[in-house]
């Protein structure tokens, strides 16, 4: 973070490719595509994602949108079956996320998609956006550029006045074209779902691929639960979670944080030994699965403080912790 706001820079091949070495180098940089301007980072790099929560000062992990170059970009990270090619082949570049399992090898942050095992993929199609996909060569994790409980940004100078100080720098191209978000359509299960309307209509898909589940609930389609109790949109560990805890059994995993540590746990993984919340938001879900998979019986998780991303830390973790109904399945 700089004291001073970031430079508006017309998009040339120079600030391009600035904009790209921004994001190697772990940056966040704001850039046009034609549904609103977009926060992004490297969605690979762990520590520039949580970069991004922290900036938009989110109080909780939402999954974030993961933009390509292409479509070949998208089969590397996914499982693209015959719907989402046809979709694809119809709509992309454009306005229209599809959310579909993620490959075993997918490099994305598991931050990103907030710990799923599904990732929700775009090829954009303003021109700014897909010079920059094409000089970065990697995926671009990119949520709304502004601060969490603002208006989406349709201009340069709205990101600068919400987010200015947190970017390397904001790529201005003017006003967005569609200025509503993209069309998120759920892939990963049977029925081709619509978890938010946007630039794409819901009439304009159903002609390639036929009826969308969640239609004809409008706009509470977006925040629906897929089965009773259980929001998509979190991941939570198998095993049971212990929270606040300053001690820890033998047969326990135990999820640390900062530089005093309890001995005695079966595997124990710091989120940071520094005691600092954005690199334990970088680690948490990847740490999360890793304790799971441990053989404890039980989880244990030391505290984390409630500033900056120690909010949606806790949040997640409160929710993870809370009893579960069991499903049949
Ligand atoms: P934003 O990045 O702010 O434009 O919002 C991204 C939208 O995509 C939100 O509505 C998310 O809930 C949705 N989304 C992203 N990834 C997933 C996913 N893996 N599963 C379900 N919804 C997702
Ligand atoms: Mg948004």
């Amino acid at each position: 973070m700089t004291a001073t706001t970031a430079p508006l820079l017309a998009p040339t091949t120079e600030s391009i490719a600035a904009a790209a070495a921004a994001l190697r180098a772990g940056s966040l940089v704001a850039f046009p595509t034609e549904t609103v301007y977009g926060l992004g980072a490297d969605a690979t790099d762990d520590r520039a994602v949580a970069a991004i929560f922290a900036a938009k000062d989110r109080p909780s992990f939402n999954p974030l949108i993961i933009h390509l170059a292409d479509q070949a970009a998208a089969e590397a990270l996914v499982e693209m079956d015959a719907r989402a090619r046809i979709l694809a082949t119809h709509f992309w570049p454009g306005p229209l996320t599809l959310v579909l399992p993620r490959r075993e090898a997918c490099p994305v942050s598991l931050l990103a998609s907030a710990g799923l095992d599904t990732l929700a993929v775009r090829v954009p199609r303003h021109p700014v956006a897909a010079r920059l996909l094409k000089a970065f060569g990697r995926p671009i994790a990119a949520p709304s550029a502004n601060p969490s409980g603002r208006l989406s940004p349709t201009t340069a100078a709205h990101v600068a006045e919400g987010l200015g100080h947190r970017v390397a720098m904001i790529l201005d191209d003017g006003p967005t074209a569609i200025g509503l978000e993209s069309t998120v359509i759920d892939l990963s299960g049977p029925d081709a779902r619509l978890l938010r309307p946007g630039g794409l209509t819901a009439e304009e898909i159903e002609a390639v691929i036929g009826p969308l589940a969640g239609v004809e609930a409008g706009l509470g389609a977006a925040i629906a639960p897929r089965s009773p109790g259980m929001l998509e949109s979190h991941y939570a560990p198998a095993l049971p979670l212990r929270l606040e805890a300053f001690s820890v059994e033998a047969d326990e995993a135990l999820l640390a944080f900062g530089p005093q540590v309890p001995p005695g746990a079966r595997k124990t993984l710091n989120l940071s030994p520094a005691g600092d919340v954005t690199q334990a938001a970088a680690n948490l879900f990847a740490f999360l699965r890793r304790l799971d998979a441990s053989g404890a019986r039980r989880i244990a998780v030391m505290g984390v403080p409630e500033q900056g991303l120690g909010r949606a830390i806790n949040d997640r973790l409160r929710r993870a912790a809370a009893p579960r109904p069991a499903f049949p399945d």
